[in-house]
């Protein structure tokens, strides 16, 4: 493969756009970054001018760039540079630099273009700002400010609108703030209605798990405090009992103080009950949901022992999000999950845990997706928890050129095979960003 410049045609493809029809097209013209025609390759071809150079995709796969809407990016470049990614939040700035450039070229790799980094810290902020100042940082990334971690309060959030205001370009913004209510289902202590189980069926007796945040009654404030700055909020809820409480606690900044289309997330969503889905079907496009599918795959064994028989089979219930129009994205959450968005889109597809401890399908298959809706899950959805649906997400004229060619068909494989695919090359506006044809 040649590597052409910015002005460029990709023809004789199978280019699956990603639009409301998931249409797929042969071509796409490519000028100045963005695309600015999809169609089939002679329509594409005989209408080009002559300047253009031209890219034969020779029946290849094409996707939108991956859109991963919670991750942790600077601790996966640091892991990826050997070091401790639990400390990341204590390196200087440089250092910090030095790991998101190596992040920023892993997820290249495995055809990731935008990312939600969900929890940054000052130095992080600092970071990014510099990378992006100097034209280094091409993975476009929206940033939320962390208060989170057991930290989240009524002071620290009113230090944060007192220290930042949402903004920012198609590259880097900061958007959002994160809290965490409750914790990890490795411990089994997020809130829940009825006690935990543990090894499946047996019960984890009067453990009910609970909240992490320092004063649970002002968790609220802290909603509305975020919401009037015009903030995303993104709160980690695991339990049903936490995912419960904090739709109510949107529900009431949003009367507090009207504002729509604020997207305020509930991160993670693991199990929600029938109530949080009417409200969040309710509350439109003032939520989003930002869960991640591949847990059900790396930590599939452990969540179904923790959650127990009946629970799993509720838990991350992307069908009946899909059709509530309960808007979802997805994100791989490092270091819970492995980067690579295929995982995400087996488990999405499949619901099968990595071991299968307790039976190859404890969670189901009721809430599988098409995969046609996976791809969206990790596309245009994921783009739309971040508010920029507009400029990427799909393969349609004035959207970015951020792109993937992939060595193999996703919509026409078994599940299984999708976890082999690999990435030929990443293309970030317009630009060759990653190629296995060096
Ligand atoms: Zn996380």
């Amino acid at each position: 493969m040649s590597k052409p410049s910015t002005d460029w045609i990709l023809f004789n493809g199978k280019i699956f756009t990603v639009d409301l029809k998931d249409s797929i097209a042969e071509a796409i013209l490519i000028k100045d970054g963005k695309i600015q025609k999809v169609g089939s390759s002679e329509g594409i071809r005989r209408h080009a001018p002559d300047t253009v150079q031209e890219f034969d995709l020779e029946g290849r796969t094409v996707t939108p760039g991956f859109i991963d809407c919670h991750n942790h990016t600077v601790a996966y470049g640091f892991s990826l540079l050997g070091q401790d990614h639990r400390r990341a939040r204590e390196f200087p700035v440089e250092d910090v630099e030095k790991a998101l450039l190596r992040a920023q070229e892993g997820l290249f790799k495995v055809g990731v273009t935008a990312q939600k980094e969900a929890g940054a810290s000052d130095v992080m902020i600092q970071a990014y700002t510099n990378l992006h100042a100097r034209g280094e940082l091409k993975l476009r990334s929206f940033l939320l400010y962390g208060i989170h971690l057991g930290r989240t309060s009524v002071e620290l959030a009113q230090e944060a609108v007192n220290k930042y205001s949402p903004g920012g370009d198609d590259t880097l913004t900061l958007g959002g703030v994160k809290c965490s209510f409750d914790a990890s289902v490795s411990k089994r202590d997020p809130w829940l209605y009825e006690e935990w189980n543990k090894n499946y069926t047996e019960k984890d007796e009067l453990n009910f798990g609970g909240l992490i945040v320092p004063e649970p009654q002002r968790h609220g404030e802290v909603v509305k405090i975020l919401h009037r700055a015009g903030f995303q909020v993104c709160t980690h809820c695991h339990g049903d009992q936490a995912i419960d409480k904090y739709v109510d606690e949107i529900e009431a900044a949003i009367i507090d103080t009207p504002r729509t289309d604020c997207r305020h997330s509930v991160v993670h969503c693991t199990l929600p009950t029938d109530y949080a889905l009417r409200k969040l079907a309710k509350l439109g496009d003032n939520v989003v949901v930002e869960a991640s599918a591949a847990y059900l795959y790396f930590l599939g064994d452990l969540f179904a022992g923790n959650f127990g028989p009946s629970r799993s089979r509720r838990l991350i219930p992307f069908r009946t999000w899909f059709e509530r129009g309960i808007m979802t994205g997805n994100g791989a959450d490092y270091d819970a999950c492995d980067v690579n968005p295929m995982y995400s889109l087996y488990a999405a597809c499949t619901r099968r845990p990595r071991i299968g401890k307790y039976g190859s399908q404890p969670f189901g298959k009721d809430e599988c997706l098409t995969i046609q809706q996976a791809l969206r899950l990790c596309t245009i959805n994921s783009a739309y928890c971040m508010f920029w649906e507009d400029q990427i997400g799909s393969i349609e004229p004035g959207k970015y050129a951020d792109l993937v060619v992939w060595s193999g068909d996703l919509y026409d494989l078994p599940s299984e095979e999708l976890l082999n695919q690999k990435v030929e090359m990443t293309v970030v506006n317009g630009e060759i960003v990653y190629s296995t044809d060096t």
